[in-house]
């Protein structure tokens, strides 16, 4: 491992500067394909969350008053800083997440969109009205922000998820300060300082590095008015409950188990082609991910198809071209990525390909090759928990009624598909699965910025999604005003 003190340590940016914490701990910031640091990331403390509430409190009172339209036209520019450096910033993804240059240049993209959607600020606020209530009374309703609002990031969309959140928030008037996975924290400064550029006023964006001490002086702050979070699940309840005994709006979305059905009807090429892109790009380190396939009927042609193309997956370095498989965030996850496949052995699933042989080949970064087991029934531990690895299970059902009641056992409910051409089941999958989003022969069902993220179910505690109308409720509070005319 190339390290050395040297290592350039990341700042804060707070009230409009680069900052250093006021702690003196950091960690490494290591690329997962090579080993090689990158950066220190800085453990920042409960002291410089004060200080970046305390900018981000100060900006609000100039920022809540600024028009819409001229909050507005910094996310015009905003959008056209992050398209002029598009493929800097999925090189950037790349390095640091280690995910395929393919999939984080499409990041990029999410990420922009998330910006043009809240360009819209000018429309999406605008209230509502109704004349004549009574006589001559009329009824109006007004939308304003609630002040400074905290978002807490994970590694595995280091663009995307933080851009489903302070782009919205501020264009509503908000101010904002982002806790960017200690993962991940070289984008995030990127987008901060291209944010900057934009020509955000000082203070109405602050980003504070850092792990739970930061997350929990966020959830306490009396002035952090809500929190937006991204993450796995027991931090996800976690961070739900604490800062909703505090009094604050909460959206938190959490882990996932997605199952994706294969009817007797659906063509096993495409079938295999959508599994195989949804359950090992980004290494199965997507909460949309493709995790459990429920095979309906005796279709042992579709199983033997996917473990044919999953052992032709090419492993190595996302900047490599052919690469679609990349490796896992950090060793300590795939220290417990490898208890899970024990765990699936020990409890009797069928071991199809064992990727554990591609760790001897790639011994520079945290590789795992495609894995699957087959034969999962629902409630060993494999079929039942997040894994987010590069790891598949297979599990049978006679028909579509037990295919969907794997669904509803399942305490995840992000997303599902089905792969069929069958009317009649597609709309009983549509009606009767347990999940937020459904995918129709579509293998990541992820929703685009205009509509609601929407788990449902452990994979989301809150209720109002990020993105869409859920996005601007949650950062607006509505006020509404009676007037009596004839006084
Ligand atoms: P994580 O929970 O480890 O970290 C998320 C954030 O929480 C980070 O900023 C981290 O610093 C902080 N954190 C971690 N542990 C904490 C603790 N004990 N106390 C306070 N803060 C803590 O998640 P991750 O590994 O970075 O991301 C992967 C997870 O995120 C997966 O479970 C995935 O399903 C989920 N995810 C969900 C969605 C969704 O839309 N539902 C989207 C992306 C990722």
């Amino acid at each position: 491992m190339n390290v050395t003190n040297e290592t350039a340590v990341l700042k804060n940016y707070i009230n409009g500067d680069w900052v250093d914490a006021q702690s003196n701990e950091t960690l490494e910031v290591p690329n997962p394909a090579t080993n090689e640091v990158l950066a220190r990331v800085p453990i920042s403390s409960g002291a410089d969350v004060d200080l970046a509430v305390s900018a981000a409190k100060t900006a609000f009172e100039t920022w809540k008053n600024t028009p819409v339209p001229k909050r507005a036209r910094i996310l015009y520019k905003y959008h056209y800083l992050l398209t002029e450096n598009h493929e800097k910033l999925a090189r950037l993804i790349v390095e640091e997440n280690g995910k395929a240059y393919k999939e984080a240049y499409g990041e990029v993209q999410r990420g922009i969109e998330c910006v043009e959607f809240a360009a819209g600020a000018p429309t999406l606020m605008m209230g509502e009205s109704l004349s004549n209530i009574a006589e001559e009374i009329d009824s109006e309703m007004f939308r304003y922000p609630l002040g400074v609002v905290g978002g807490i990031t994970p590694f595995n969309f280091p663009m995307m998820v933080p851009l489903w959140m302070f782009p919205l928030a501020i264009a509503c008037g908000n101010t904002f300060v982002l806790k960017p996975s200690e993962r991940t924290p070289l984008l995030a400064n990127e987008l901060v300082a291209l944010f900057s550029e934009a020509g955000a006023p000082k203070g109405v964006l602050n980003i504070v590095h850092g792990a739970h001490d930061v997350v929990n002086g966020l959830l306490d702050h009396e002035d952090v008015k809500a929190i937006s979070f991204v993450g796995s699940q027991p931090v996800a309840k976690y961070v739900y409950e604490r800062a909703a005994a505090n009094g604050k709006r909460v959206q938190a979305l959490s882990g996932a188990k997605n199952h994706h059905i294969v009817m007797p009807d659906a063509d096993v090429a495409k079938a295999v082609t959508n599994i195989i892109s949804s359950a090992y790009g980004s290494a199965g380190q997507r909460c949309m991910a493709c995790s459990a396939v429920v095979v309906v009927g005796d279709r042992e042609e579709f199983v033997q198809a996917l473990k044919q193309k999953a052992s032709e997956l090419v492993i190595g370095n996302g900047l490599d071209d052919e690469v679609l498989l990349t490796p896992v965030i950090r060793e300590s996850h795939r220290a417990k990525v490898l208890g899970y496949i024990e765990k699936g052995v020990e409890e009797g699933a069928s071991l199809l390909l064992d990727g554990r042989s591609a760790m001897d080949e790639l011994k520079d970064g945290t590789f795992l090759g495609p894995t699957i087991f087959d034969h999962v029934e629902p409630d060993m531990t494999i079929a039942r928990e997040e894994i987010f690895a590069p790891v598949l299970s297979v599990l049978r059902a006679e028909n579509l009624d037990e295919a969907l009641e794997y669904l509803r056992k399942s305490r995840f409910g992000n997303g599902a598909t089905i792969y069929s051409k069958d009317a009649k089941a597609i709309r009983q999958f549509r009606e009767e699965a347990d999940a937020g989003m459904l995918g129709v022969n579509v293998g990541v069902p992820a929703t685009m910025a205009f509509f609601p993220f929407s788990g449902w179910k452990d994979s989301f505690y809150g209720d109002l999604h990020v993105n869409g109308k859920d996005g601007v409720n949650f950062y607006t509070r509505k006020k509404m005003i009676t007037t009596r005319f004839d006084y």
